[in-house]
């Protein structure tokens, strides 16, 4: 998929304000500082689409980005920001909670995880709950250019290994990416192209009357 139009249209702290069409959207979400902005300016092909976190942690806001005109790309706000207050944590899982369960265009998520970090409670444990949630969800990993390819690979399948050692019977698609190279950009962009024509057949299906 050629990118050649992203615009930003509205954030908000309210699910219920969010954007109204049957269009597909796809949400990406993970640990403050991971690498969403970046990515999302890389994906976008813009410099300060997504702004990156001077102050990571502050700002709860759901952010509608308007692709090409036919589907949204949502960036979600960051978890797992030490020096937030317990009140905020609050907001947040109510925020998520409620994004998550009202979004009936939701196509899929998109958690976000640092390459070079072990498997972390925090992460684990929200696609855990997208799981139980029946919300689809796809890891990428940010970051690539850190890692040199053999551990690249030796931690992404430990990553995946320990998901299926604990709640997964089958192991979400993956992708590998880093914002500073562009790696995984493509594979990432058919991805959502394929869906999103899934998506397009679905809503043709005729209803059915029962
Ligand atoms: P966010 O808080 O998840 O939105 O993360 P940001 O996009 O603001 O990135 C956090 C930090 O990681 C910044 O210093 C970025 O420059 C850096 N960063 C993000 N993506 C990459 C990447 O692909 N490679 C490298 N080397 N650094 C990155």
């Amino acid at each position: 998929m050629r990118i050649t139009a992203s615009e930003f249209i509205i954030s908000n702290t309210d699910v219920s304000n969010c954007p109204n069409e049957r269009i597909p959207e796809y949400a990406f979400i993970g640990r403050s500082n991971v690498g969403k902005s970046s990515l999302i300016n890389s994906i976008c092909d813009r410099k300060n689409l997504a702004k990156t976190s001077g102050r990571p942690g502050k700002t709860q806001l759901i952010n509608h980005f308007k692709i090409n005109k036919s589907w949204y790309l949502v960036d979600l706000p960051g978890y797992g920001y030490a020096r937030t207050s317990k009140t905020s944590k609050k907001a947040f899982q109510k925020l998520i909670t409620t994004y998550f369960e009202k979004r009936k265009q939701l196509v899929s998520a998109f958690v976000l995880i640092d390459i070079r970090h072990d498997p972390q409670p925090i992460d684990l444990e929200f696609m855990e709950w997208l799981g139980t949630h029946y919300i689809p969800f796809s890891i990428i990993f940010t970051k690539a250019d850190k890692e040199k390819p053999m551990a690249i690979k030796r931690k992404t399948e430990t990553y995946i290994q320990k998901m299926l050692d604990h709640a997964w019977e089958e192991a979400p698609p993956h992708f590998i990416t880093s914002s500073l190279h562009r790696t995984g950009r493509e594979e990432l962009l058919a991805y959502i192209t394929k869906l999103n024509e899934e998506f397009i057949n679905l809503d043709q299906l005729p209803s059915v009357d029962v």
